[in-house]
């Protein structure tokens, strides 16, 4: 993309309304929109990231045989009448009601909806196990919605469920969540920490949710300083080995990590004094296993080998896909600006001509540009007529991991720079060399 096409609305003041980093970064990078409280508009740049998160969720959640498939956002009430749900869930949920005055809802969340679509269709352990997930807008009226796309009242979440015959099925399920998550989060260049929670309004035992370590975060988290010492790195997962994966579980669970919810100050007490620490930590996901809550109440069950009908067991599974920009940014950024990790960047790399105009420079940019896009490379050229200093300015801001500048003194020596946003380091390089370069560190992702 050149950006003299492009829309990217940078603001030069810091917006008085954001209280968090992330929140000013999204605004002052041009990425979001606020549309009415806790309600965003996703600017080209924002929706690009947005899009980026979401593909790599709905890669690892079809690794791990899960379903993707689409629920609508607007729920009939009468099916939160059967579980129950209706009268419970409060204020947060946003009711409506059709021409007809038929009651309807903005869905803040999907199990009766799938639970119903599962009884609708399935009747047979046969048919078991299924997980089927999707990603779409949920509605919840937070009382304080704030912090910009962290906690809005609309926001973007993968919600998954499992159906299972047996408890121990739909513990395995559990754990291939958890795998997939602790996948899908490396990928985003993040390190969430899965910390044991407390069941809430869905209910259940088994419950972990992820966090992301940072100042601004809305939880107060306490943990074994050791978990921040694991990577899931580049395992080959089998995720039909229920053994395999309730190893990971263990290894990623065992140690001492949980919410104020759960916390337990004689259990916190045996981690050695030099590893306990207490911080804040942003909630970007959580699994719950919960039993046959739904499916008794719901009536989903399957007929088992012996020809009885059971209810079935069932878990469900989110990710704040929205969320994960604004905590993304804040585990990653400088005074200067948003530095994206490369697997949710919305350029691969910036291109920045000083002196646009310039025969040789603009040909050279039009060359890397060519080159870049070639090898499958979305570069972002910034090829207006403005000063080398408002150039890095905005490339610093925006945040994208790699910027070649084109310069007529270095195309004389037959070189272009390529500086590294995180480090700030720069080398430089033949122009072939430096598109090799960067095309070869997205190639190893
Ligand atoms: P929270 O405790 O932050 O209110 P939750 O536990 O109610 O969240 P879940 O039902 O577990 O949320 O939803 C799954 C994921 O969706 C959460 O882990 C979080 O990342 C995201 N999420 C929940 N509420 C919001 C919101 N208001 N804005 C943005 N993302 C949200
Ligand atoms: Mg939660």
């Amino acid at each position: 993309m050149r950006l003299s096409r492009y829309f990217l609305p940078v603001l030069k003041e810091t917006p008085a309304e954001a209280q968090i980093v992330s929140h000013r970064l999204m605004l002052r990078a041009g990425m979001i929109k606020q549309a009415s409280a806790g309600i965003y508009s996703w600017l080209p740049m924002g929706f690009k990231v947005l899009k980026n998160i979401e593909n790599i969720v709905h890669e690892e959640q079809i690794r791990a045989g899960h379903i993707p498939m689409l629920m609508p956002t607007l729920q009939s009430a009468d099916l939160w009448r059967e579980s129950g749900r209706y009268d419970d869930y409060g204020e947060e949920m946003l009711r409506m009601s059709d021409r007809h005055g038929r009651d309807m809802l903005y869905g803040p969340t999907n199990e009766e909806l799938i639970t119903d679509i599962f009884r609708s269709h399935v009747g047979s352990y046969k048919d078991l196990p299924l997980t089927l997930y999707h990603i779409q807008w949920k509605f919840r009226d937070e009382v304080r919605p704030r912090f910009g796309v962290m906690r809005g009242r609309e926001f973007y979440m993968k919600d998954g469920y499992n159906f299972d015959l047996s408890k121990d099925d739909a513990l395995h399920a559990y754990n291939r969540h958890l795998v997939s998550y602790l996948r899908s989060y490396e990928r985003m260049g993040l390190q969430a920490i899965p910390m044991r929670a407390d069941g809430g309004p869905i209910g259940g035992d088994y419950t972990h949710e992820f966090l992301v370590l940072a100042e601004t975060g809305e939880s107060e988290v306490f943990y074994d300083s050791a978990v921040t010492d694991l990577t899931f790195g580049d395992r080959e997962i089998d995720y039909d080995d229920h053994a395999q994966c309730q190893a990971i579980l263990e290894e990623f669970t065992t140690r001492y990590a949980r919410t104020d919810e759960t916390h337990d100050e004689a259990v916190f007490a045996d981690v050695p004094e030099g590893r306990r620490r207490t911080a804040r930590g942003i909630e970007v996901g959580q699994i719950f296993y919960f039993g046959t809550k739904y499916s008794e109440a719901m009536g989903a069950t399957v007929v088992n080998d012996q020809g009885d009908r059971v209810p079935v067991h069932m878990g469900s599974h989110g990710i704040g896909v929205s969320r994960l920009l604004g905590a993304i940014i804040e585990a990653s950024h400088d005074d200067k600006g948003i530095i994206w990790p490369e697997g949710v960047t919305p350029f691969h790399c910036g291109i920045v001509n000083l002196k646009q105009g310039d025969e040789e420079a603009d040909a050279a940019c039009d060359a890397l540009y060519t080159s870049l896009t070639a090898l499958g490379l979305d570069p972002l050229y910034d090829d207006r007529n403005e000063r080398a200093g408002g150039k890095f300015a905005t490339m610093d801001l925006i945040g994208l991991p790699w910027r070649i500048t084109v310069g007529p003194r270095g195309l004389k020596n037959g070189v272009v720079e390529l500086t590294s946003r995180r480090t700030g380091e720069s080398e430089e390089l033949p122009p072939e060399q430096a598109v090799e370069k960067v095309a070869k560190i997205y190639a190893s992702l």
